[in-house]
């Protein structure tokens, strides 16, 4: 019988596995408490656990870990960049950032990427897997021991499509939801439009933010750069986001990728204003990390881009660039590792 990977189960869970083996419900909570708040490995740590369901928890559970693979410190703000080696073998990144008002991380959410989008760096190396909620969790936990920083915000925006990866993606949202100092209005989730999901996710009113990576306010050119808008199109991706705002009250913020040349002109702007006018929204205007073999630059006029819309009437602010030297374009340390 396969094991089970013990530090994907919610509480909940673990309470209804040790039932089932015939043990006490409240075992559960101890058990959770040395996997999630002391964060042992290995299960001869937990004293107050008998010998003998120790050995019986071997026999049924695993204790997933990840390992850091590279480390990269920025000087100018201390940005962290891991490459971390999951128990496969293979590889995801994860950046840990210091804002204001605390730390923020920016998780990976499979190895890899189906979604082909033609800027990105993650889909370059191809798919590979889902990640399982373990995994996501422990991106947190071993950042969070290696930096010493107590982290406060999450961000699925690391590499993968957390959509296509939906009931991981959710399990770990429950998960992360019992850390002490997250919440899940401190959560946001970055999706690249998968439209049956954005329903799906509005529908379980988790309170967390709804990033939309739009990068385009037309058909032709968002086809053009994201395949996805093949499948589903700017309609239909509009119609989605408005549900999520009306189901959860939370408001969707747009992520704008700015390339020079593509969709950085007054025309581009003037067709996001009407695109957008009167939804209760915000746009993240990202200046485009330029990827080895790509073939799109960073436009010139991301201030002048910011202003249009401000004028026209839409909430937009331009990204903050951190850990300028340690810039790697999401996607490409794992690039650089394995091919
Ligand atoms: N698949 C999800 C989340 C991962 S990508 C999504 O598409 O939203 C996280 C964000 O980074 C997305 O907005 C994505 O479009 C953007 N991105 C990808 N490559 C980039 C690049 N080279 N420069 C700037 N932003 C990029």
């Amino acid at each position: 019988m396969e094991k089970i990977d013990i530090l994907s189960l919610t509480l909940e869970e673990l309470e209804a596995e040790l039932v089932r083996m015939g043990e006490q419900k409240f075992r559960a909570a101890q058990i959770y408490k040395w996997l999630h708040e002391k964060k042992i490995q290995d299960f001869s740590k937990m004293t107050n656990i008998s010998a003998q369901i120790k050995s019986k928890i071997e026999d049924k559970f695993w204790i997933n870990s990840i390992k850091i693979q590279k480390r990269l410190v920025s000087d100018i703000d201390n940005t962290v960049k891991y490459l971390y080696r999951l128990s496969d073998g293979e590889m995801v990144e994860t950046v840990l950032m210091e804002y204001k008002h605390g730390n923020s991380i920016c998780i990976s959410s499979q190895v890899g990427c189906k979604m082909q989008c033609e800027f990105c760096a993650s889909t370059k190396a191809g798919y590979v897997r889902n990640l399982l909620p373990s995994e996501m969790l422990l991106q947190i936990y071993e950042s969070e021991r290696d930096s010493g920083r107590k982290i406060n915000h999450v961000v699925l925006m690391g590499i993968g499509e957390p959509l296509d990866n939906f009931d991981n993606v959710v399990k770990f949202l429950r998960l992360a939801e019992e850390k002490p100092d997250l919440s899940l209005r401190h959560i946001s989730l970055s999706t690249c439009g998968l439209v049956e999901r954005i329903y799906q996710l509005a529908e379980l009113k988790l309170g967390i933010t709804l990033s939309v990576s739009l990068h385009a306010p037309t058909d032709e050119v968002r086809s053009r750069i994201m395949p996805i808008n093949r499948r589903y199109n700017i309609a239909e991706l509009m119609k989605a986001c408005k549900y999520y705002f009306e189901t959860t009250g939370r408001r969707i913020s747009y992520e704008f990728a700015l390339i020079d040349g593509v969709n950085d002109d007054k025309e581009t702007a003037d067709a996001l204003i009407a695109l957008l006018k009167g939804q209760n929204c915000h746009v993240n205007l990202i200046p485009v990390n330029a990827i080895k073999d790509g073939v799109f630059s960073r436009s010139k006029s991301v201030e002048s881009f910011k202003n249009m819309l401000c004028s026209g009437g839409i909430n937009a602010t331009v990204r903050r660039t951190l850990g300028a030297d340690i810039n790697a374009a999401c996607g490409q340390l794992r690039r650089d590792e394995q091919y």
